[in-house]
């Protein structure tokens, strides 16, 4: 894995909460991809938008369920 991540490793790290778990130096290239990538920025908002939707739907945080937060992710693209 290049020193620089992809979009598809930002993705990851957002909707399986790796990014939290992450060392510093990885968190800002991350930071930095999100900066200049329009796409992983609107994902990450998805994310939260989902995270508060499910906490106000439910009471709870989303569970660190990545499988659920990318399935409802996937039927709000389609
Ligand atoms: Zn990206």
């Amino acid at each position: 894995m290049s020193w620089i991540p992809s979009c598809s490793d930002v993705a990851r790290a957002v909707s399986d909460d790796s990014y939290n778990e992450s060392s510093p130096s990885r968190r800002v290239m991350l930071r930095l991809h999100m900066a200049v990538c329009w796409f992983c920025r609107r994902y990450a908002a998805q994310i939260r938008w989902i995270d508060r939707a499910a906490r106000e739907t439910w009471g709870v945080p989303a569970p660190g369920d990545a499988d659920l937060k990318r399935r409802l992710i996937a039927r709000l693209r389609s």
